[in-house]
């Protein structure tokens, strides 16, 4: 029986200096490494990981990190980067060619889209948005210059989980290439792999960190050739990982699968509880029978990550909500997700996504390690607060 990646994580190889048994993996720093003639040095090949060549080109500890987060997606290459915006980029950079045109789901990680908009339009790369819910419109926008088709799932704002499968096969009829953007499921939801993605990037700096205190990025194939174009492009672009960084993640790893457990258990119950008030229109949270997609989560995952969005009543204001976030004292205001401490940030749903009939006022929740019992009276009394009349 093939062992859960959380298992696989905690006794993936590492082979320690002679003579020192222990499992933690050291950290190492270097720019140059020495060749012990001009011969080894002429021999010694960066793109195959036959050796090390320079600190750019990876060290013991990155190879290590690299080889556990290809363990984490069930992929056979890994390529780390600086953030997880840099290995959206990368994948980018990599696939795509001047002329060519990728497709981004409507509901896309906000600064993907901006990177399309603003970066590739300037390489004269074109991008198209397609609805993730509908596959059935997504032929008719697959044209002779597309390249690349963009996957999430679920949203991460919206939350609206698609037929990953069916995008795939669609993209993969047509012979496009499909990347995923595997921040939520982390690896352990669902197997990006399986469900039809060519290539899988994942924001370490979410679950995988945990911490909220390291910014890194994970780009994983399965296909050698296709890791080879991803690797090619990463080294020219001279993206390394620092050392302290790749430590912490591989000291975090060790825990992803509890903490993602924990984080899913504590967000369901307040999802449930918040779907119960008054004051909720709607909770969106892909393993609530009511939220989009809920149909392919339940056919695909196991798990569910931490998150869940709000769309409080359309009968409040927008200082309403805002006086509600303002008043909650252990979520804090702030971007990410997967740390120690619960987040909040309203959005303008309007904004985010023009031309969709989405009534009320959003409101996006990332829970942390608080206990729920705590984290249900904080949004209690801000909501008793905020939402009087
Ligand atoms: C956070 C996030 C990213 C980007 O990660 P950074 O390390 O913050 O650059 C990409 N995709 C999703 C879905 C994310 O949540």
């Amino acid at each position: 029986m093939a062992r859960d990646p959380s298992t696989e994580l905690i006794h993936h190889p590492y082979q320690p200096p002679a003579g020192f048994g222990a499992p933690q993996v050291a950290v190492h720093k270097a720019s140059t490494v020495y060749f012990s003639d001009v011969a080894a040095m002429r021999a010694r090949d960066w793109r195959h990981k036959t050796g090390y060549t320079y600190g750019l080109h990876g060290t013991p500890t990155t190879f290590t990190l690299e080889a556990r987060i290809a363990a984490l997606e069930g992929a056979a290459h890994c390529a780390l980067v600086p953030s997880g915006l840099a290995a959206i980029g990368l994948v980018n950079q990599a696939l795509l060619s001047q002329g060519d045109e990728l497709l981004l789901p409507a509901n896309v990680y906000g600064p993907s889209g901006e990177l399309a908009r603003h970066e590739l339009a300037r390489w004269g790369i074109t991008h198209r948005l397609y609805d993730p819910m509908d596959p059935g419109a997504l032929p008719g926008l697959i044209g002779p210059k597309t390249r690349l088709i963009w996957l999430e799932a679920p949203g991460s704002v919206t939350m609206e989980f698609p037929d990953l499968p069916e995008l795939a096969r669609i993209a993969h009829a047509q012979g496009v290439t499909t990347a995923l953007d595997n921040t939520w499921g982390a690896g352990l939801a669902f197997n990006g792999f399986d469900l039809g993605a060519d290539v899988v990037m994942q924001a370490l700096t979410k679950f995988p960190s945990g911490g909220g205190d390291v910014l890194m990025g994970s780009v994983c194939t399965r296909d050698a050739a296709l890791h080879e174009r991803i690797h090619l492009t990463h080294m020219r672009l001279g993206l390394g990982v620092a050392a302290n960084d790749a430590e912490l993640l591989l000291r975090s790893l060790a825990t992803i699968g509890l903490r993602y457990a924990a984080q899913d258990a504590s967000a369901r119950a307040l999802a449930l509880w918040l779907q119960a008030r008054p004051e909720v229109a709607r909770v969106l949270h892909p393993a609530l029978e009511a939220s989009p997609g809920h149909a392919h989560w339940r056919a695909h995952c196991s798990q569910a990550a931490g998150l869940f969005s709000v769309l409080f009543d359309a009968r409040f204001s927008v200082a309403q909500v805002d006086a509600f976030v303002d008043g909650l004292k252990l979520f804090r205001i702030g971007f990410s997700w997967a740390g120690p401490v619960s987040l909040v940030v309203p959005y303008d749903i309007a904004q985010l996504r023009p031309g969709q009939a989405w009534q009320g006022h959003l409101v996006r929740f990332s829970v942390g390690f608080e206990a729920v019992a705590d984290l249900q009276a904080d949004l209690a009394q801000a909501m008793a607060r905020a939402f009087v009349g």
